[in-house]
């Protein structure tokens, strides 16, 4: 017991993020890092931005990349006043939950999901219910309908890469108008629909997508959620109570020209999507089972080989993939898309250790 702690750092239980290693010549396939770099535009546009201005504070609201997200989803009748901008959207998430999930009711989400949301609940003292996947490690939308303060979830799943329609994220929504939903969209460029086409017919839902995945910017790390402009009010609360300046110069020249460039972000998604492709088939060749993917990552097992032990075996050979030591998972391995000759060089490290 440190005396110099709060009270409250004594209940912590961290996220532990995946792990960043210095050494050179490692396949990286470990944190859903985009394998391609960013467009050369958000290269140019840091360049630019980098001089005598650093000495000025950045735009507090960060107007500008406001109104660039909201013009990448015009389409869907996005404003920038349903626009909010964080450092990351694991910045943007902390500020939702406490800005929009804590209420004397249960917070739900998913037994099998991503592990930061358990850590916010513990941060901000949010009772929350994890409610189970089914046996294909699916969300039914059916399993939510009980008295809640809030709902989350990714989709796509994250680790899983399973992911819900369109229509079933409306039914959720109608189902519990009372009840803030936030839909984490970190995954959602690599194959399903965006539920920001909702969000103009329903006020109590908050869409959050980050620019580290589809636009290679894992490092400069910018997230954004769309919502009903109460919503981004009430996170514009929040931030203006904790940090007025989350988003610093160089992050907002980037940040804008990464909205601006669609054709980067289309290539690669799009080859990404394809590499996938290819990487599940060479799994099931392998003997693997792996689940339907929409996103950067496909979550796979081995009937016959631990887990863990394969991820070692890969390790051992300089290749990261990331295992969860985890109740019903700990027989997976989730493995983020690489290139093409990435992923040949795991696939080739997989058949040799089996
Ligand atoms: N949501 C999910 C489901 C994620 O997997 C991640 C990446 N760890 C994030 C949010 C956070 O991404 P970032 O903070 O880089 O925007």
């Amino acid at each position: 017991m440190n005396p110099f702690w709060s009270e409250v750092v004594h209940r912590l239980t961290p996220y532990v993020p995946g792990e960043q290693p210095r050494l050179q010549d490692l396949v990286k396939l470990n944190t859903n890092e985009n394998p391609y770099g960013p467009s050369p535009r958000v290269l140019e546009a840091i360049r630019e931005a980098t001089g005598d201005g650093l000495r000025l504070y950045p735009d507090p609201n960060a107007d500008r990349l406001r109104e660039a997200i909201a013009g990448f989803h015009a389409d869907q009748g996005i404003r920038p006043g349903q626009v909010f901008v964080g450092n990351g959207s694991d910045e943007v998430l902390a500020l939702a939950f406490q800005a929009l999930l804590r209420h004397g009711r249960p917070l739900l989400f998913p037994d099998i999901t991503y592990s930061f949301y358990p850590v916010y609940c513990g941060l901000y003292g949010i009772e929350s219910v994890q409610v189970p996947l089914d046996g294909g490690f699916r969300i039914r939308i059916e399993d939510y309908a009980r008295p809640n303060g809030g709902i989350i979830f990714p989709n796509p799943n994250a680790p899983t890469g399973r992911w819900l329609a369109l229509a079933d994220l409306e039914a959720l929504l109608a189902a519990h108008p009372g009840s803030p939903v936030v839909i984490d969209e970190a995954y959602v460029d690599f194959g399903c629909e965006s539920a920001v086409a909702l969000v103009n017919r329903h006020p109590n839902l908050l869409v959050v997508q980050t620019l580290s995945k589809a636009r290679s910017l894992a490092g400069l790390r910018l997230g954004f959620a769309i919502g009903d402009p109460g919503l981004i009010e009430a996170l514009d609360r929040v931030k203006n109570s904790f940090n007025s300046y989350p988003v610093d110069r160089l992050a907002m020249a980037g940040g804008i020209a990464a909205m601006a460039d669609r054709d980067h972000f289309e290539w690669t998604r799009r080859a990404i999507m394809a590499t996938r492709g290819a990487l599940v088939a060479d799994l099931a060749d392998l003997g693997f089972e792996v689940l339907p993917s929409a996103a950067n990552f496909v979550f796979a097992r081995h009937p016959a080989r631990d887990a863990q032990e394969l991820a070692a075996a890969l390790r051992a050979r300089n290749i990261l993939v990331r295992h969860f030591r985890q109740p019903r998972i700990d027989q997976f391995l989730r493995i983020t898309v690489g290139t093409d000759p990435q992923c040949r060089v795991l696939t080739a490290a997989l058949k040799a250790i089996l």
